[in-house]
């Protein structure tokens, strides 16, 4: 295995919106990818139960033999043992690795409640396979439940997908809430690092007139680079292919390249 050597902390970034269906997986999928083909050694780590980023990068779940899941139950009484996390690691390309997950995560949320430091089980396995990687990319379910409290412990930095629609601003008190309480008794160094609008339509009225109000609450915090309503971003996940390797020129992977370029690589 490739050993990188380090003089910085390894960026930790939690893709996080308790919405559904805004383009966490689809923007988790697509930054790792284009990460991996920036010759940046990526670990993309599926947490959500529906194991969409594991699938829509081409692994059969029924072949998966160990997952996130097991690298969550094991943690709980084993911090110190690296064997779960390093054998559920799928190499998917060169520079990106997979740990995937399948339905059996949804149990993990239970399990977690009785253990010693719940919060903490991903960030610590994670500590035993970071130093191989430039990037980790954190992909969470919609909620913000104890899964999701572990990727905000896990990372350094949250990138919220946002829909430019008329409920966008529903819930974000309540993420922004969570974020600052994980922060305070957590994470003390987690921040967020970008909203990012996805499925952004330029010719919707509605869509600039959300994109003020997340300016006016967020100002630089707001991506200036939005994500375009696409469809070959959705299309891709069929073929199981990041849309950045399957239809690199097309309008929203390039979109996704320059967010990478200009705001992740900068
Ligand atoms: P969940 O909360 O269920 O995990 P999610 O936040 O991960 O959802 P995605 O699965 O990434 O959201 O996206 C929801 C749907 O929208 C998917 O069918 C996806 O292919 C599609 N989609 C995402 N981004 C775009 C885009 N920019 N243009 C068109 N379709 C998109
Ligand atoms: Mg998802």
């Amino acid at each position: 295995m490739l050993i990188i050597a380090h003089n910085l902390v390894v960026p930790i970034w939690g893709i996080v919106n308790q919405k559904g269906g805004v383009g966490k997986t689809t923007t988790a999928v697509n930054i790792a990818a284009a990460l991996a083909n920036r010759n940046q050694k990526t670990l993309l780590i599926d947490a959500d139960p529906q194991g969409n980023a594991t699938t829509g990068l081409g692994v059969d779940k029924k072949s998966v033999r160990s997952s996130l899941y097991d690298v969550f139950v094991h943690g709980i009484n084993h911090p110190e043992d690296s064997k779960i996390i390093k054998g559920s690691i799928i190499q998917i390309n060169k520079c990106l690795d997979l740990i995937p997950t399948t339905i059996d995560l949804s149990g993990a949320e239970a399990q977690l409640l009785t253990a010693v430091g719940k919060e903490y089980i991903l960030k610590d396995a994670i500590k035993h396979v970071k130093d191989n990687y430039q990037w980790i990319i954190i992909d969470a379910p919609p909620s913000l439940g104890l899964i999701t409290i572990n990727v905000l412990s896990a990372s350094h930095s949250v990138l919220v997908p946002m829909q430019s629609e008329f409920y966008a601003l529903e819930g974000l008190t309540q993420l922004m809430k969570t974020i600052a309480i994980v922060k305070k008794r957590i994470n003390p160094n987690l921040s967020i690092a970008k909203v990012l609008l996805t499925m952004y339509d330029n010719r919707s009225r509605l869509s600039k007139q959300v994109t003020e109000e997340l300016d006016t609450f967020f100002g630089e915090k707001l991506s200036d680079i939005k994500i375009p309503k696409n469809v070959r971003l959705s299309e891709a996940p069929s073929f199981g292919k990041s849309a950045i390797d399957l239809y690199p020129t097309s309008k929203g992977t390039v979109a996704y390249q320059n967010f990478v370029d200009k705001i992740m690589l900068m």
